[in-house]
């Protein structure tokens, strides 16, 4: 027993109101554990009603064996609650039920203000750091996570949904994908899902009925260039405009430019070998952000005589197409006349190095539509699809060591879901 002042304190603490009560604490020092023994005071049976019937004639039936939640430290220890919960009987039906206790959370062994604790870690901090500052096992943490946010989830209200973006996010090396989908409106994650074939789109259609959203109201898909995301897109969404937006276009002619360097560093002339030496990122970056010493070297470039500075400065003109031109049919006219003009010097070009941006402009003519419709979107969705794949680095960073693919969709969920957990 411990003495009457400190009970007291530890009830309050806790918050246990008068249907609980501290009746003793034990400090076990080789594990550096408190022990906060906890009963029920009569209070507790005088407030049960049976879970049937709601009748008030309900008397103590047994104790179940004692359980400990992990509570949050106190003086630096860590704290276990030990309690043989109570369960009561209704006189009337005979039902027995257990009494739920004021601090559980929702794993078990937890109690609540320990899991809101280490939900305020792991919005700051990878899983793991998490982990080593609450002296918790990770799983544990994950299972916290998980059980929050599936919770919020579930709560989610996808009836307004009507436009929709969606892009791969690859892990473990990039042998492994999710599909991620998006709300472009609310600008929020709201779905996803392994792979990216078109099956992932069928998995989608079906949350979004989960969820109180129908397919068939999606009216933009902003997508890459699969061909699995687009007969996904018009499998399931049948009312759909495909938007091959700004984003993916970009990213896939910077891909292209990639190759071009590539190829002309393996079968360009001895000084285009040597001048394209470690230039990777210079290509990768736009002028404007290119750092003082890549300045430098950029400009110590031959561009004159380098295929792949032509191929640099097709991506910039196309960049420009988008960021200058507000019409589609202005937008049109020039990106026929890009299509054209890079035809032109493909013409002239040793085959194999610039065979890459012959394919874009055959990419691109074979998806016209699609990529017009950026322009009679708005735009809307290029931005936040932009901002997704920072996102994505976040969520990989946080989820570091994630065990299973179901973790970091629950990290993705977390961070970019906009849920109420
Ligand atoms: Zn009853």
């Amino acid at each position: 027993m411990m003495p009457e002042i400190s009970s007291k304190l530890f009830t309050k603490l806790l918050n246990l109101g008068d249907q609980w009560e501290a009746y003793d604490t034990q400090y076990v020092e080789e594990k550096n554990t408190i022990f906060i023994r906890i009963r029920e005071t009569p209070e507790l049976l005088k407030n049960q009603r049976c879970r049937e019937d709601k009748r008030r004639k309900v008397k103590l039936y047994d104790h179940v064996e004692p359980r400990f939640w992990r509570h949050l430290n106190v003086f630096n220890c860590e704290c276990l609650i030990e309690c043989a919960l109570p369960r009561f009987k209704c006189q009337h039906c005979e039902k027995v039920w257990r009494a739920k206790a004021p601090w559980e959370g929702k794993c078990k062994g937890l109690s609540e203000e320990f899991e809101a604790f280490a939900l305020t870690l792991m919005k700051e901090m990878p899983v793991k750091s998490a982990s080593r500052i609450l002296n918790e096992n990770d799983k544990r943490l994950w299972r916290v996570l998980k059980a929050y946010v599936q919770e919020a989830h579930k709560e989610l209200d996808l009836s307004g949904v009507t436009q929709v973006g969606s892009d791969e996010l690859s892990y473990r090396k990039g042998h492994k994908y999710l599909t991620v989908f998006a709300d472009m409106q609310k600008k929020r994650v709201i779905f996803a899902t392994k792979g990216k074939d078109k099956s992932t789109w069928e998995t989608f259609s079906d949350e979004l009925q989960e969820l109180n959203g129908h397919p068939h109201a999606i009216t933009y898909a902003a997508i890459d260039m699969s061909p699995a995301y687009q007969s996904g897109v018009r499998n399931n969404c049948r009312n759909a405009r495909i938007v091959f937006d700004k984003f993916h276009v970009m990213k896939l002619v910077g891909e292209r430019v990639d190759q071009v360097r590539k190829a002309e560093s393996s079968y360009g002339t001895g000084e285009a070998k040597v001048q394209l030496k470690k230039t990777l990122w210079l290509w990768r970056k736009n002028p404007e952000n290119l750092s003082e010493s890549e300045q430098v070297r950029f400009d110590g470039i031959d561009h004159d005589y380098l295929w792949t500075s032509k191929a640099y400065q097709m991506r910039l003109a196309l960049q420009k197409i988008y960021n200058t031109i507000p019409y589609q049919s202005w937008a049109e006219r020039r990106l026929k006349s890009w299509c054209n003009w890079v035809n032109r010097v493909c013409d002239e070009a040793p085959y194999w190095i610039m065979k890459p941006m012959r394919k874009t402009v055959e990419t691109i003519q074979n998806h016209w539509d699609g990529i017009l419709a950026h322009w009679s979107s708005g735009g809307l969705t290029t931005a936040y699809l932009e901002g997704l794949n920072s996102v994505f680095s976040a969520v990989k960073r946080k989820a570091r060591g994630f065990r299973n693919t179901d973790n970091l969709i629950t990290m993705l969920y977390f961070v970019a879901g906009k849920l109420k957990v």
